[in-house]
């Protein structure tokens, strides 16, 4: 079993999430963990930051704005109309409640780090409940997951650490179960719950993290972190096109890369992954077939520029 995960950007849009369908599609069953529609979390952390400073008719038109978009996907992911009633009011509701939490958020004029994690939490629980709704639609036996069920944090709001046994114990009994005949468990990542339940996030970018814990927690075969480029490079290919992907390459030089600002994957994130061994794949969810980047506990080859190389020229 594999844990695939799909950054902001290849969630972002209609035709992203169809690529990702793809995707999925071949797997043969996979846990597979989102993050937010690309830019939706800044949005959500505006829009609850204006309502902590009282301003709630901001606030509201922010959480408009968001609903609109992911209404928007629906209807172009869905064009039949039978089929969107059931996602639409989904989406709609799930908006109305953070519509209304904002609004109260207003009212006290206060906007508290447990706040601002339930309202980032939203983001991840939209792009899922459409993706997965979509793949249903699409007759995908695809099971849309809360991971706050099993994402045992403690209770640091905005950057919650993880209490691994209670993870793995969580996984054992309510994720492991469902991880049959071919079922796609589609799930959120970078937010969890402390163990009053409450909503807490990872951190920034938590969603590599996510992968690389759940991955560990259920022993995943490999874990493949798909974004927009074709693996790690030995500089970001958007800023140097010329930049090629490094094919493999070991934790320790992972993180020599991301030392020197290859900002694609935090290698800390992974680490829950690499610790147990289980290798870690960055693909490009644009370019599915290309090689992507392999990270390993320890690298077999030598592939490519490794980062000591990279300063020493
Ligand atoms: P995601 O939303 O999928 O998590 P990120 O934006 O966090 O994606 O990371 C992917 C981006 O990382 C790429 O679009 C690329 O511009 C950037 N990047 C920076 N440095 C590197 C590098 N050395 N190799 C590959 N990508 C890099
Ligand atoms: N959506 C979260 C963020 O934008 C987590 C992630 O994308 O990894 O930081
Ligand atoms: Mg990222």
């Amino acid at each position: 079993m594999n844990v695939l995960k799909f950054g902001g950007t290849s969630v972002a849009t209609a035709p992203a999430m169809r690529q990702v369908r793809t995707i999925i599609e071949k797997t043969g069953g996979a846990i597979v963990v989102l993050s937010a529609c690309g830019g939706v979390t800044n949005r959500l952390l505006y829009g609850i930051q204006l309502a902590g400073d009282g301003q709630s008719a901001g606030a509201t038109e922010i959480v408009n704005e968001i609903e609109q978009r992911h209404l928007d996907l629906c209807r172009d992911l869905l064009p039949d109309e039978s089929l969107q009633r059931n996602i639409l009011s989904k989406v709609k509701t799930l908006c109305e409640e953070l519509r209304v939490f904002c609004e109260g958020v207003a009212l006290l004029g206060e906007c508290t780090p447990r706040s601002i994690d339930i309202a980032g939490s939203f983001g991840e629980r939209l792009s899922t409940l459409v993706f997965s709704l979509y793949c249903q639609a699409e007759g995908i036996n695809a099971v849309l997951f809360d991971v706050r069920g099993i994402m045992r944090t403690d209770s640091n709001f905005t950057s919650a650490k993880i209490n691994f046994p209670e993870l793995q114990r969580l996984s054992d009994e309510k994720l492991t179960p469902l991880l049959t005949d071919g079922a796609i468990i589609i799930t959120q990542g970078f937010i969890g719950s402390d163990k009053r339940g409450i909503t807490t996030t990872l951190g920034r970018g938590g969603s590599d993290l996510s992968a690389a814990l759940i991955g560990a927690a259920i022993a995943a075969d490999e874990i493949l972190i798909y974004t927009d480029v074709s693996g790690i490079a030995s500089a970001d290919p958007r800023i140097i096109p010329t930049a090629r992907p490094i094919p493999e390459m070991s934790f320790a030089e992972a993180r020599e890369l991301s030392f020197y600002g290859a900002k694609v994957l935090h290698p800390e994130t992974i680490l829950p992954a690499v610790e147990r061994d289980i290798p870690v794949r960055v693909l490009n969810t644009f370019a599915p077939d290309d090689t992507g980047t392999l990270i390993v506990a320890k690298a077999t080859r030598e592939h490519g520029i490794s980062a000591q190389e990279r300063r020493r020229r």
